[in-house]
């Protein structure tokens, strides 16, 4: 992939832009998780140690173009500075180096993609840095117009992201495995079709897997289960077939008759499920089987649990997969590449968060990424047509 970094530039007491996802999720009014903002202290360290200006570009919630104060960044500066170690401040009250801005998506230019406000912001800097990988799925004026005005590079935490996503998808070693589990095969039906296309092996799991098993014929009991998406699970297969992808589906399952945390459960095959049990875990021997296939793998990409995995022990299946790709990752055995959806608390549940190679906190664009579509704000940042700084 071809687009700017860092390094290609000389950055020296330059003002940079730096688009940023601070869009951090909340509880009780307080940042419940500073994942987004630790992500981003190398690309700062970097920049400040390049004496920079930095002017910070961030979106936060849906305030749909207009000022609302419950949309505010303004509480976000003494947490960046905090977790930064350098000093933050806050838009046009900013004494410091770095500046955070007020959400650009008070401004409905920002979600217009519009020209006059991305040359608004262009006007305040030298440089356009996008770190926001989890916005690259929108064209907006400061995820793609922006980058047509200015000099542009990707930060280090965007380069990170596009590296490991290209590894796993685009140029990876063979045989490639693709872990997909969650609920519904209906939200991740282009998913599903992308992949059969690139991948050898596709493993099924959760409630998805309900859905194939049921359109071959298996009974399921009261699983979760879309019962009339026969047809797209036979196309499928057939892509599947015609591509030379195997999909890998659960020879057992565990099955429970009261949906509650440490319900009683019985281990069964695919032929027998009562009418009043519903499968909501991978069993064992599934389990062995796709821990024998993982030792030959040199590649993994996972989105979606393999089970209910929020009830315990039910998140046996996702833990027992999870820690078997995390230990042959350690083992310098394969690339893994992990995101989307819940599939970041599921591997945190797993204890295994540090151990992929990449797991992504981008949902919607990680999303959109291994359904082979194209993000505008990394195709903005791969044309260079505005002039090297
Ligand atoms: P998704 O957002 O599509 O990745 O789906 C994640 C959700 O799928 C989680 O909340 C899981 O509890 C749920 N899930 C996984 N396996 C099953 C299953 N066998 N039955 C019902 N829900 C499931």
């Amino acid at each position: 992939m071809n687009f700017k970094t860092l390094n290609d530039f000389d950055l020296n007491n330059k003002t940079v832009l730096l688009r940023v996802d601070l869009n951090v999720p909340m509880q009780d009014r307080k940042v419940a998780d500073t994942t987004r903002i630790d992500r981003l202290k190398p690309t700062i360290d970097y920049l400040t140690k390049q004496n920079c200006k930095i002017v910070i570009l961030s979106h936060f919630g849906r305030p749909k173009g207009k000022v609302n104060p419950d949309y505010s960044l303004s509480f976000l500066p003494p947490l960046l500075t905090k977790q930064w170690g350098v000093e933050v401040g806050f838009d046009s009250d900013s004494q410091s180096n770095i500046t955070l801005l007020e959400n650009v998506r008070f401004n409905p230019g920002e979600e217009e993609n519009d020209l006059a406000y991305a040359k608004e912001l262009a006007a305040l800097g030298d440089i356009f840095v996008n770190d926001a990988f989890s916005a690259a799925h929108r064209a907006h004026a400061s995820t793609e117009k922006l980058a047509h005005l200015l000099p542009c590079a990707a930060g280090l935490l965007m380069e990170a992201e596009l590296k490991a996503l290209t590894n796993a998808l685009e140029s990876p070693k063979k045989p490639v495995v693709a872990i997909v589990g969650g609920a519904k095969i209906s939200t991740k039906l282009n998913v599903l079709n992308n992949l059969v296309q690139k991948v050898d092996y596709l493993v099924l799991g959760g409630g998805m897997a309900n859905t194939f098993l049921f359109a071959m014929g298996y009974p399921v009991g009261q699983s979760l289960c879309e019962k009339d998406m026969a047809e797209e699970v036979k196309s499928i297969q057939q892509k599947a077939k015609a591509a030379g992808c195997e999909i890998i589906l659960p020879s057992d399952r565990i099955a429970i008759r009261e949906f509650k945390e440490n319900a009683d459960y019985e281990v069964i095959g695919l032929d027998h499920i009562a009418d009043d049990q519903e499968s909501v875990d991978i069993g064992p021997e599934t389990i062995k089987n796709i821990e024998a296939m993982l030792d030959n793998a040199k590649t993994v990409l996972w989105n979606g649990p393999m089970g209910v995995f929020e009830m315990k022990p039910f998140d046996n299946g996702t833990n027992k997969v999870a820690q078997k790709v995390a230990a042959l990752t350690k083992a310098g055995k394969l690339l893994s590449v992990a995101g989307g959806g819940d599939t970041v608390s599921a591997l945190d549940n797993a204890g295994v968060i540090n151990d992929f190679s990449y797991i992504s906190t981008a949902g919607g664009a990680f999303l959109e990424w291994i359904e082979g579509k194209e993000l505008p704000g990394v195709v903005a940042l791969q044309k260079q047509d505005a002039k090297a700084a």
